[in-house]
């Protein structure tokens, strides 16, 4: 089976339900349907082959679905890039994936010539959301080539399972983001997963305000919506406000945020005003969720929060089901249907077969198989072969289970403080930071010590501006749950912390900043 099947399904199931919405603009599945074939056909007249890489670096919108769904139609790979990046950026993206089409924001219009002068193998560019006589010279125009291009049913070839579907580049986290190839069965058993996992159903309406260029937002948000035929609402920027708005305007049941937006979303000043009572379900993942973020989503805007956690190698992992939440708070929940998942050593200093499990309670590196597992990275056969392992991906967090088998996240293994030989979690330090009244945000992170090795640092964006270092060392001192020598030996107050385009926070960025003499980290024994 591919992708495409799941839009056509759903089409011939559903014609005249709402599909798809964006900003002012509605299309049922018989309409949205006619569109993407159109826009396929536009790809195809522009001469896009089978496994040709159609990249679009376009805000958030209709453009981003519908091209990605185009590319299903034809047998072409999607190449989903963060609207956020910079020229520089996404010319490595183009150049790395090869691609031969860029569909662009009007807002990314600079970046778009920029790139052309920079990437030659683009063959074509298509800008979105223009005026017709504005787009510059040599592009063409979204609208005007589905208009000019109407669905001649022409044969199109029925991609295998396991042609690829997309190439989904990782966050950037750790250093460059790396294509993580997508098959359509890997696809596939994503969005079914979720429809699962879930429970979803034809009268579900999601909203999208998470990035739609990532697993999260696309393979594990949209595409299951679309498999029970329900309604995917789509803004263009994300604003706390507005996304509130819209849950009440369109009656939204489902939302998939990240923990920062949900975090926003709680603390603006209007939270109280909206009424988000259509929501039955919220669901979180992508970074860490404080504790008390969770309980306040429960108390205060859905009781049904799930925390997922992925990657974009494995996709949708773990997951944390409401009845659970309150009673493992801080747990990432069990492994989802079709993963299959063990915690073994972690000791980067060597090769750990994936039967060198830890005991249930320790703290190790989780791995993970299933359909939903990368076949391997576009062009890194060395970074392949570090991750990928007799079918096993090595996910490089940490994890533990507790007696009932409750995955718990520690963090990244690279970010694992080691402090007069002891190991500290700083998951585990933010957490407690977090329940200190006045704090928006913190991270925590080790900085080079001659006496410690390392000592424990937090970075902190305040809510309440009189918050100081003494209230908040007197709070960790306070909490039962955290050991002196894991408390914070030095607080820094910042405006914001340095993120990534996807807003996960850099914590090699506040090292490279902070710390004066960055040793290598030793080997966990
Ligand atoms: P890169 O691989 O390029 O350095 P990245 O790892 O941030 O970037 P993604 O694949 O988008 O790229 O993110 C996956 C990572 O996000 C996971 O490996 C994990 O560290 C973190 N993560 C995802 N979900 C959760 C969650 N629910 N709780 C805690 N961390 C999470
Ligand atoms: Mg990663």
């Amino acid at each position: 089976m591919h992708i495409a099947r799941i839009l056509e399904a759903s089409a011939d199931r559903f014609p005249g339900h709402e599909a798809l919405i964006y900003e002012e603009r509605r299309w049922t599945y018989r309409e949205w349907l006619d569109r993407v074939r159109r826009f396929a056909q536009a790809l195809s007249d522009l001469g896009v082959r089978p496994g040709d890489r159609v990249a679009f670096y376009v805000s958030t919108s209709e453009n981003s679905v519908t091209t990605f769904f185009a590319c299903q139609f034809l047998g072409a790979v999607a190449v989903p890039m963060n609207f956020r990046l910079s020229p520089g950026e996404a010319a490595y993206i183009l150049k790395d994936s090869g691609a031969r089409v860029l569909v662009y924001g009007r807002a990314l219009t600079p970046n778009a010539l920029a790139i052309a002068e920079e990437v030659h193998s683009v063959h074509d560019f298509i800008g979105c959301a223009y005026d017709r006589k504005n787009i510059p010279q040599g592009h063409h125009h979204f609208d005007g080539l589905i208009e000019q291009s109407p669905d001649r049913g022409e044969p199109r070839p029925v991609p295998t399972g396991d042609a690829i579907s997309s190439l989904v580049y990782t966050s950037g986290t750790t250093g460059r983001p790396k294509g993580v190839i997508h098959t359509h069965a890997n696809d596939i058993a994503i969005a079914m997963n979720c429809v699962m996992e879930y429970s979803l159903r034809h009268d579900d309406r999601a909203l999208h305000i998470a990035p739609l260029y990532h697993v999260g937002g696309m393979q594990a948000y949209f595409i299951p919506h679309l498999l029970v035929g329900g309604t995917n609402v789509v803004i263009g920027r994300y604003e706390a406000a507005r996304t509130l708005q819209t849950i009440a305007a369109e009656r939204i049941t489902t939302l998939f945020a990240v923990p920062t937006q949900i975090q926003e979303m709680l603390f603006h000043a209007d939270f109280a005003k909206f009424n988000v009572s259509s929501l039955r379900l919220v669901t979180t993942g992508g970074a860490a969720i404080s504790s008390s973020t969770m309980e306040r989503v429960m108390a205060e805007f859905c009781p049904s929060i799930f925390n997922g956690y992925g990657m974009t190698e494995a996709s949708l992992t773990l997951m944390l089901h409401p009845e659970d939440a309150l009673r493992k708070l801080g747990s990432c929940g069990k492994s989802t249907l079709i993963s299959e998942c063990r915690i073994i050593t972690n000791d980067p200093s060597r090769e750990v077969p994936p039967d060198e499990q830890v005991r249930r309670g320790s703290i190790g590196q989780l791995i993970v198989r299933g359909p939903q597992a990368m076949i391997g990275y576009w062009n890194k056969p060395f970074e392949t072969q570090k991750k990928l392992k007799a079918g096993w991906v090595y996910t490089e967090d940490l994890f533990s289970q507790d007696q009932d088998g409750f995955y718990y996240f520690h963090g990244r293994s690279d970010d694992l403080i080691i402090s007069g030989g002891e190991n500290i979690y700083p998951r585990e330090v933010e957490d407690i930071l977090y329940r200190c009244p006045g704090v928006q945000q913190a991270a925590v992170i080790g900085l080079s010590d001659a006496k410690w090795g390392q000592i424990v640092a937090a970075f902190v964006v305040r809510s309440d501006p009189n918050l100081d270092a003494a209230t908040l060392d007197a709070h960790a001192r306070e909490s039962r749950d955290l050991a002196s020598y894991k408390r914070p030996k030095r607080y820094q107050f910042l405006d914001a912390l340095p993120t990534n385009p996807s807003g996960k926070v850099l914590k090699r960025e506040l090292i490279a900043q902070y710390d004066l003499a960055p040793l290598k980290q030793p080997a966990q024994g």
